[in-house]
């Protein structure tokens, strides 16, 4: 085994390289850009080189600089990661002539199945199954016209060095493909430099199922079970599972045996995965219930047949899309079904030892969820979003030998999301006996998620997860496009809840730094009857006002909104470790609210939502600030004047006190300036709007 590696990636894979180096006893080397200097990885490994610019080609794609440290720390391979530079055979080859390991397949194999078109060339000798399309080497757009006439619309014209879900454009008819061939040969040169295309039958309703196949340097090869990655937004995946729904061992043994051929061809070595789309049966079992679709005709032989084993006929067919020549993302759910660490499995045959384990002793085990928690908008397009991680809470991680959660961060509290890399943060992996248990584990989980300070997936990977579709495995590529009617735009924890969540929060603040709320001082309240104090708020982008009335007995009453969309009922509530437990109009739950500036970011099992209470004194002040004017917030009672005629006062310097609905309010200067007169005398009765007392505010330097 290495002693010493170099990880040339950053986030969460570094992070997760970098684990099994630690437990494996290897040590790690970090290169890092500008934007990374204070990066998680850079924490986790033992030693840290700083490789240039921001920008990924300024570092994180500088491979002179990453094999440049690589020797000069002593390190003997280096693990590539996902993207950058994982699939670059020149930076395979690169590290083989400066005498380190590459821990991934060689460069020969890299590039065999770098492109598209000419892995299919080599599949198809290999005899596994291709989606019916063209893929040859003549580009002329008459020919390529021609070929998608005869494959027969939809087609799907992909770019053969795409990835990433870019490069590709579907096309329903005949009239319409040659203005998406230029499109998509514009965007395959400007996004990969290199423009060619390959056509595919547009698969209708498809799924995507992956198979994790293993090679080492002997001509060893094993297949780890396929994954299930269908759930996708813009090509790309949201939810990837394992072991797929419906799956059936004859099904799973065919497509494990296409995939290892796919890596035996190109004389694969280390970890891979082989991509198949699957088009379901309308006969299929595994998904009753389903509506009739006209069926795809395959063009060719059927494609189970080369696979045949044991003579069952699959449930679906399936069709090679491409391999990708590098750990995948979604790796943690095979790990999660076998128990295996792939990682481990990558550093060993690297370092030029046989496979861990033979096919005959790989077993699945129970069901694996992941969910990538990306920092974007899906309400805004799955806009990426950048800013900082003010609040950042996971859920409690149990390892899976007690089989719960896994989460695989790249970030902590309080770092930036920058605008240079990709906008997964986090990814959150959960397994169980079974689909719905692991579905339920994946639901609790991603409700104790709490990420406050820039825009995230989470409130959407768990409307996704709970959809009626993906609940009932009912899969396909086309589930979130579907179900989005519940999938965008949703509120999930109404204004009432919410304000009641934000008025505990802050009765609950008051009390902490008052010792006591002043609900509770109770002097004078048995004569005077009930107490009233308003709050005001701003929920989904509507005004929003609420009445907590202190009843006889020490209880809180509220009332949410008014006439006849008013909610009310008692309030009920106690401060706990993991939040706030809430009880008001018939709901019972628990709430962790995170105060940022006047925004209340409320997290429930039932989901999160943002409420902002208006600060009535401070608001009162501010406006009244504007013309040097103090103004009661409330009718009420003059207590006292802090300060008398003549005075300088500083900003937040507290004026005067007003009772009010029986509570008392400090009214604090809103900038620094002179007292110019006090217009009222302690005792007096005041309306609201009533100017206290006149302020000079002092010019601003
Ligand atoms: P990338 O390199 O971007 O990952 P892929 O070829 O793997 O490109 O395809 C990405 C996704 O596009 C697939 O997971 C699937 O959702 C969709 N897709 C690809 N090929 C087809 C097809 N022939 N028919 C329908 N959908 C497809
Ligand atoms: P996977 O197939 O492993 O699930 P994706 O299909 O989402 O991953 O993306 C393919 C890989 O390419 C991922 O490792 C992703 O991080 C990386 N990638 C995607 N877009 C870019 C980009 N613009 N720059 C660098 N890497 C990218
Ligand atoms: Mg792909």
């Amino acid at each position: 085994m290495f002693k010493k590696i170099l990880i040339a990636n950053r986030g969460e894979i570094a992070c997760r390289v970098a684990a099994t180096a630690k437990r494996l006893g290897v040590k790690t080397v970090a290169v890092y850009s500008d934007a990374d200097t204070g990066a998680k990885h850079v924490a986790v490994c033992d030693e840290a080189v700083h490789i240039g610019g921001s920008a990924p080609k300024e570092s994180y794609l500088r491979w002179d600089r990453i094999i440049e440290a690589a020797k000069a720390t002593g390190a003997q391979a280096i693990h590539p990661g996902y993207g950058f530079l994982s699939e670059n055979e020149e930076f395979a080859q690169a590290c083989a002539d400066a005498g380190l390991v590459f821990i991934g397949p060689p460069p020969s194999a890299i590039k065999d199945m770098g492109l598209k078109a000419e892995s299919k060339q080599l599949m198809e000798k290999a005899g596994v199954p291709l989606v019916p399309g063209y893929h040859g080497a003549n580009q002329d757009p008459a020919l390529l016209q021609a070929e998608a006439d005869r494959i027969g619309y939809p087609v799907l014209i992909k770019a053969s060095a795409g990835g990433g879900g870019k490069g590709m454009r579907a096309v329903d008819k005949a009239e319409d493909f040659a203005a998406a061939l230029d499109s998509c040969k514009r965007e395959a040169i400007n996004s990969f430099g290199d423009d060619a295309v390959l056509i595919e039958k547009y698969v209708q309703r498809p799924r995507h199922i992956e198979i994790q196949v293993f090679g080492d340097t002997l001509g060893n090869y094993v297949y780890l079970f396929e994954r299930d990655c269908s759930v996708q937004r813009r090509h790309q995946k949201v939810l990837e599972e394992a072991p797929a729904p419906g799956m059936t061992p004859e099904m799973r043994a065919q497509m494990g045996l296409a995939a290892v051929a796919a890596a035996r061809a190109v004389n694969y070595v280390g970890a891979g995965t082989v991509e198949f789309i699957v088009e379901q049966r309308d006969d299929s079992s595994a998904a009753p219930g389903r509506p009739k679709q006209a069926s795809v005709p395959s063009g060719g032989s059927e494609p189970h047949e080369v696979w045949g084993v044991g003579g069952n006929k699959p449930v679906m067919n399936f069709f090679f899309m491409e391999m990708n020549t590098r750990l995948q993302v979604e790796h943690p759910v095979t790990e999660a079904i076998t128990g295996q660490d792939l990682v481990e499995w990558q550093l060993r045959v690297a370092a030029g030892e046989p496979l861990p384990l033979q096919q005959d002793e790989l077993r699945i085990t129970g069901y694996a969820i992941e969910a990538r928690i990306c920092a974007e908008n899906p309400d805004n397009n799955f806009l990426p979003a950048t800013g900082s991680l003010n609040v950042y809470g996971l859920p409690e991680c149990v390892t899976f030998e007690r089989g719960a959660v896994r989460v695989d961060s790249g970030v902590r509290q309080g770092d930036a999301i920058s605008p240079f890399y990709d906008s997964m943060v986090a990814k959150l992996i959960v397994h169980g006996d079974t689909r719905e248990q692991a579905l339920a584990r994946l639901d609790e989980a991603l409700a104790q998620t709490h990420i406050v300070g820039l825009a995230t997936n989470v409130q959407f990977l768990r409307r996704v997860a709970r959809t009626e579709s993906f609940a009932k495995a009912n899969l396909d590529t086309a589930l979130i496009p579907r179900e989005q009617a519940v999938l965008f735009h949703q509120e999930s924890v109404g204004l009432p809840l919410a304000a009641a969540a934000a008025v505990a929060q802050t009765l609950l603040r008051e009390r902490a730094s008052e010792g006591v709320d002043p609900f509770s001082r109770r002097d004078g309240f048995h004569t005077h009857g009930v107490v009233q104090r308003r709050f005001e708020f701003e929920f989904g982008g509507e005004h929003a006002k609420a009445w907590l009335t202190y009843e006889r007995g020490g209880c809180l009453h509220l009332a949410v909104g008014e006439g006849d969309a008013a909610v009310a009922g008692p309030l009920v509530f106690s401060a706990q470790a993991e939040g706030i437990e809430l009880q008001f109009a018939g709901q019972r739950t628990r709430a962790a609210v995170y105060a940022q500036g006047e925004v209340d970011h409320v997290f429930t099992p039932l989901g999160a939502t943002q409420i902002t209470a208006i600060d009535l004194l401070a608001h009162a002040g501010e406006a009244a600030a504007e013309g040097g004017r103090l103004t009661a917030p409330m009718p009420g009672k003059v207590v006292s004047f802090a300060v008398k005629a003549g005075d300088t006062v500083t900003k937040g310097q507290p004026l005067a006190v007003m009772e009010a609905m029986k509570m008392e309010h400090t009214i604090a200067a809103p900038a620094d300036g002179v007292v110019a007169e006090l217009l009222y005398a302690p005792g007096d009765q005041v309306t609201e709007g009533a100017e206290l007392l006149k302020l000079v505010i002092a010019e601003k330097a």
